[in-house]
C-alpha cells in the first residue's frame, strides 16, 4: 500500500535538476531542518550539517562524530531481568563551522540580510559544499561572499573550509570571527532551541540531555590562530578534542585577536578592506575522539593533523578529495537513460532524466558520506548527518547498506563487518544474559551493549544475528575474500548458529520440525510471535552457511580449521545439529490462502482497513498505542516480502506473486525501509507500475522529505535500498548461486540503465536497454573469465569478449497495482472469515479538560 506521491516532489524553481550537484537557488527559513540535512558534508566518521557559516538562523546546529556518545542509565518504571540498562546517545560535538562576517560592524544575518544573489550547491564530484552570495549591506555597499566546506575522505579527522570576501562597491572595515563553540545539545547560543528534540512522542528522535554532557578539560588559542578545545564526556568517559588553524590572505591591513574560554574559542580578523580586493580565509579543522585516551593526548593528535594539513596545503586536500570521489563513482555510479519520448514530450523527458539522475546520485553520494571513513565503527541509521535514532547502529547496515558496499566498495564492507566481529564478545555476554548459547547481537547500539529499552520491537528482533551472517556471506561471496571468513567471519557464523540452535526447539507432530518462538520480525507492527517467517528463513540460511563454510574451511584450509575448532570449542555434533535444524526449519504456509503467513498468529487477526484510514492518523505508530496496532494484520514494513527478496531462490515466482499480493495492501510503509523492498519484489513479480512508484518513494525520501523527519538526519537504509532497487530490482541481478545471474526488469518508460559491480575483483559494467543486456569486464580480477547466467542460460564474459544478449521481455507484466483493498473474506483453518476495520482514535477533545493535547505529527508539514 502506498500513498500517492507525484513523481518529482522537489520545487524545481528552487532546487533545479542537475545530475552532478544538489543546488539551491533561493534561501527559505521555513525548511532549515531539511536543508541542513541535505547539505551536510560527512565522511562516515565526521559529519557537519549544512548550517550557515554565520550560525543563525538554524534548526539544529549539528556536528557529529560517529560513535562519540554519552551514556545514561535507562530507568524502567517496571524493570525485569535482561532489560537494556545503558542508554547511549550520540553527542552533538563542538561546532567548528562558524565564521561570522561583519561589514561596517553590521552582521550578515540570514533572513534579514538583503541578498542580491544566493546559491548553494553540493558537488557530487568532490563532496564540497559551496555557497555564493552577494550581500547589499544596510549602508548600500555590495559584498561578494563565497565559501566552501569539505570533510575529507582521505584524512578522516580533517575538514577544510574557505571563505572569500570581496568588497564589490565601497571600502569598509570587515570583521571575520571564526569560532569553535560548544553548545549544549546543539542549542542556539542566543536562545534555547528545542524544536528538533523530544517534545513529541516520536521514537525516531533523540532525547535531549538535561545536564552538562561535555566537561571542559582543555582550551587554548595561539597568536597564530590555532584554537583547541577538549572535553571528557560526563558518563561514557569518552574524550574529544577539536582544533582549528587559520590562514588569512589579503593585501589589506588587518589585526588579529584570539581568545579561548571553556566553551568557546575564536580568532577575530579586523580588516580594513578596500574595494575590489579579495580576502581569503582558510580554516582547517580536526576532531579526535577516544574511549580511553586523555584529552591532552587527543589535542596533540589534533596538532599533528593540523601541522600535516598545513604542510600539504588546501589545494592538495581538494585534489585528493576529487581523486577519491572519482574512484568512488567509477565503482558505484548508476546511470539512467532518457525516458522513452513516446511516454512524454521530449523536453520533459530530458528534464525528468536529469532529475532522476540527480536523485540517484544524491542517494549514492549519501552512502559514501555515511560509510567511507567509518573505519572501525558501525554505520548509524542517519549516518553522521543528524541525531535521529540517537546515532545507533541497527540491521539497516547489514541488509540495506552492505550489499551496495560489497559490490562497489568491498574494503568498506569489510570494515563494517569487522566491526561486528569486534562486538562479538559483548554479543556473547548478551546471549548469556538472555539465557541463550552463542552470541546475540544488540538490536540497537553504539557501544556493543543493547540500548533498546522497548524489548518487544527491539531485543526481540533476534533476526539481527541472521542479518549479520547474511551480510558477511554476501561480502565473502561477492569478493571471494576467504581469508576474512577464515580469520574472523566464521566466528560470527558459529556463535550465531549456536544461538539459533538453542533458541529454537524441536516439535514432533509426524515429522519433527524446528520452531523459533517469541521473536519479532522486521515488521514492528507485530511483535513477539512464534515462527516469524522472515526470522525462520534467515536463520535457516545462517545455519546452512555456517555448516557449508566450516566444510569448505576444513577441506581447503585444514590447519585453520583445527585452529577454529580449538578457538571456538567446536564439536562435530553441534555442526551436524545445525544442519538438522536448517533442514527441519518450520516455514509457515497457509494452504487455504496459498500464502506464507508472517507468523503463526498472523492470520488469526483482523485486517486493518488501510484504504479507509485517514492520512491524519498516519504513520500509525504516532497515533495509536502499540497494542492497538498489534491486534491487526497491518505492517509497518516489508517482512515476508523481504524474505522473498533476500532468499529469493527458496520461493517460486508464483509464490512470490501471491505473497506480494496479500501483503502489499496491508503494508503502510511507515518505515522508510519498506518501499525499496516492495519495489524490488514488485519488479520481479511483474507489478511494474508500483515498482516504479515505490522506487520514487524511496528515491525522494529525503530530497522530498516524504516522511517529514529528514530534519533529524538522512535515512541511510533507504539510500542503500535505492541502489538495491536499481541493481537487484530493475537490473534483476541476483547472487544466490555460484555465479551472478540476471533477469532484468527495466521499467518500460526507461530507455537504459547502467551500473557497475565488482565480482571477485573483476569490474563489471552492466548496461540494460529494452532490447539488450550488455556485460563488459572493464578490469580483470582473480580470474580472466567471469561466468554469469541470464535467465537460466550460462555465459562467460571477459575483457576481450564483452557480452551482448538480446532480451525478448522484461519479465511478467501485470497491469495496474495490487488490489487497494486488503484481502478479506478468506477462511482461517478454523473456518472463520477474515474481516477488517479501522480502530477509531478518540478525538482529543473527548479526553476531558485536563488531558494534555499531544502534538500531532503531520507528515505533510515540516516540523520547523
Ligand atoms: C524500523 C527498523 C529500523 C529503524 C532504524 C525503524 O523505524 O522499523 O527496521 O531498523 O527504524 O532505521
Amino acid at each position: 500500500m502506498r500513498t500517492n506521491v507525484g513523481p518529482d516532489p522537489l520545487d524545481r524553481g528552487r532546487f533545479p535538476a542537475d545530475p552532478w550537484r544538489l543546488v539551491e537557488t533561493g534561501y527559505n527559513p521555513d525548511d532549515l531542518g531539511l536543508t541542513e540535512t541535505l547539505f551536510a558534508v560527512a565522511n562516515g566518521y565526521l559529519g557537519m550539517r549544512g548550517n550557515s557559516e554565520e550560525g543563525r538562523p538554524s534548526y539544529s546546529h549539528g556536528t557529529f562524530v560517529n560513535g562519540f556518545h554519552e551514556s545514561w542509565p535507562i530507568r524502567h518504571a517496571e524493570s525485569a531481568v535482561g532489560f537494556a540498562r545503558t542508554g547511549q546517545t550520540i553527542v552533538n560535538v563542538p561546532d567548528a563551522k562558524m565564521m561570522k562576517i561583519y561589514v561596517d560592524d553590521e552582521p550578515l544575518t540570514f533572513g534579514t540580510a538583503d541578498l542580491e544573489e544566493y546559491e548553494r550547491y553540493l558537488d557530487f564530484h568532490d563532496g564540497i559544499l559551496h555557497r555564493n552570495l552577494i550581500w547589499r549591506t544596510p549602508s548600500g555597499k555590495r559584498v561578494r561572499i563565497e565559501s566552501t566546506r569539505m570533510v575529507s575522505m582521505t584524512q578522516r579527522h580533517l575538514a577544510v573550509m574557505t571563505l572569500e570576501i570581496t568588497m564589490l562597491r565601497g571600502s569598509a572595515p570587515v570583521t571575520i570571527s571564526s569560532q569553535l563553540i560548544n553548545r549544549q545539545d546543539g542549542r542556539d547560543e542566543y536562545q534555547s532551541n528545542a524544536q528538533f528534540q523530544g517534545d513529541q512522542v516520536d521514537p525516531r528522535k533523540a532525547a535531549a540531555f538535561a545536564d552538562r554532557v561535555l566537561e571542559p578539560r582543555v582550551h587554548a588559542a595561539t597568536a597564530a590562530g590555532r584554537l583547541t578545545l577538549g572535553y571528557d564526556c560526563a558518563h561514557s568517559g569518552m574524550t574529544i578534542a577539536v582544533a582549528t588553524d587559520h590562514e588569512l590572505q589579503t593585501v589589506d591591513s588587518y589585526e588579529t585577536v584570539t581568545r579561548a574560554e571553556e566553551d568557546q574559542a575564536k580568532v577575530v580578523y579586523r580588516i580594513d578592506a578596500t574595494e575590489g580586493t579579495l580576502m581569503r580565509l582558510e580554516k582547517t579543522v580536526t576532531y579526535h575522539t577516544s574511549r580511553g585516551v586523555s584529552v591532552r593526548e587527543l589535542s596533540e593528535r589534533c596538532d599533528r593533523t593540523l601541522d600535516r594539513a598545513e604542510r600539504q596545503g588546501v589545494p592538495r586536500q581538494v585534489e585528493e578529495q576529487r581523486a577519491w570521489f572519482e574512484s568512488f563513482w567509477e565503482a558505484a555510479d548508476v546511470e539512467v537513460g532518457e525516458p522513452i519520448p513516446e511516454y512524454d514530450g521530449r523536453a520533459r523527458a530530458v528534464e525528468e532524466q536529469r532529475a532522476l539522475q540527480q536523485a540517484i546520485r544524491f542517494n549514492l553520494f549519501s552512502l559514501a558520506q555515511a560509510t567511507a571513513r567509518a573505519d572501525g565503527l558501525g554505520i548509524p541509521a542517519k549516518g553522521v548527518t543528524g541525531s535521529g535514532y540517537e546515532g545507533h547502529y541497527f540491521w539497516d547496515t547489514e541488509i540495506y547498506v552492505v550489499p551496495f558496499l560489497a559490490y562497489t566498495q568491498p574494503a568498506i564492507a569489510r570494515n563494517v563487518l569487522h566491526f561486528r566481529s569486534v562486538m562479538l564478545p559483548k554479543a556473547r555476554e548478551r546471549a548469556r544474559e538472555m539465557a541463550q548459547k552463542g552470541a546475540l547481537f544488540p538490536w540497537r547500539t553504539i557501544s556493543g551493549e543493547e540500548a533498546s529499552a522497548y524489548y518487544a520491537a527491539g531485543t526481540a528482533q533476534v533476526h539481527i544475528d541472521a542479518d549479520i551472517s547474511y551480510a558477511l556471506m554476501k561480502y565473502v561471496h561477492a569478493t571471494g575474500d576467504l581469508g576474512f571468513l577464515v580469520r574472523e567471519g566464521v566466528d560470527i557464523l558459529v556463535e550465531t548458529s549456536r544461538m539459533w540452535a538453542d533458541l529454537g526447539f524441536w516439535r514432533h507432530n509426524g515429522d519433527p520440525s524446528f520452531h523459533i518462538h517469541g521473536v519479532t520480525g522486521p515488521d514492528e507492527y507485530t511483535t513477539v510471535v512464534n515462527n516469524n517467517l522472515f526470522t525462520n528463513v534467515m536463520a535457516r540460511h545462517n545455519l546452512e552457511q555456517a555448516v557449508a563454510s566450516l566444510a569448505l574451511i576444513r577441506e581447503r584450509f585444514p590447519a585453520d580449521h583445527r585452529r577454529i575448532v580449538s578457538r571456538l570449542g567446536l564439536t562435530q555434533d553441534e555442526v551436524q545439529e545445525w544442519a538438522r535444524c536448517a533442514a527441519g526449519m518450520h516455514i509457515p504456509y497457509d494452504e487455504a490462502l496459498g500464502i506464507h503467513p508472517q507468523d503463526d498468529f498472523f492470520l488469526d487477526r483482523e485486517v486493518w482497513d488501510l484504504p479507509n484510514t485517514p492520512m491524519s492518523v498516519r504513520p500509525l505508530m504516532l497515533h495509536y498505542h502499540p497494542l492497538v496496532v498489534y491486534r491487526f494484520q497491518v505492517l509497518k514494513q516489508a517482512d515476508v516480502v523481504l524474505a522473498l527478496f533476500l532468499q529469493g531462490n527458496r520461493f517460486s515466482l508464483e509464490q512470490k506473486r501471491k505473497d506480494f499480493e496479500y501483503y502489499d495492501p496491508i503494508t503502510t510503509g511507515d518505515s522508510t525501509l519498506s518501499a525499496v523492498v516492495q519495489s524490488i519484489v514488485a519488479s520481479e513479480v511483474g507489478y511494474h507500475e508500483p515498482a516504479l512508484r515505490y522506487f520514487h518513494d524511496a528515491l525522494y525520501v529525503d530530497l522530498g522529505d516524504l516522511h517529514g523527519n529528514t530534519s533529524d538526519g538522512m535515512h541511510i537504509a533507504s539510500t542503500g535500498g535505492v541502489w538495491n532497487a536499481l541493481v537487484f530490482g530493475f537490473g534483476g541481478m541476483r547472487d544466490h548461486g555460484p555465479r551472478l545471474s540476471f533477469d532484468p526488469r527495466l521499467p518500460e518508460t526507461w530507455s537504459s540503465l547502467t551500473f557497475r559491480a565488482l565480482w571477485r575483483g573483476s569490474r563489471l559494467l552492466v548496461g540494460l536497454t529494452q532490447e539488450h543486456l550488455t556485460v563488459t569486464v572493464v578490469e580483470e580480477g582473480d580470474e580472466d573469465e567471469v561466468p554469469i547466467s541470464v535467465r537460466g542460460r550460462e555465459y562467460v564474459v571477459s575483457l576481450a569478449a564483452p557480452l551482448v544478449i538480446p532480451l525478448e521481455h522484461h519479465g511478467p507484466r501485470a497491469a495496474g497495482s495490487t488490489d487497494e483493498e486488503a484481502i478479506t473474506g478468506g477462511l482461517r483453518p478454523d473456518g472463520s472469515t477474515i474481516t477488517s476495520q479501522v480502530p477509531e482514535p478518540i478525538p482529543f477533545r473527548d479526553l476531558g479538560e485536563t488531558a494534555e493535547v499531544p502534538v500531532v505529527y503531520d507528515p505533510e508539514q515540516p516540523k520547523v
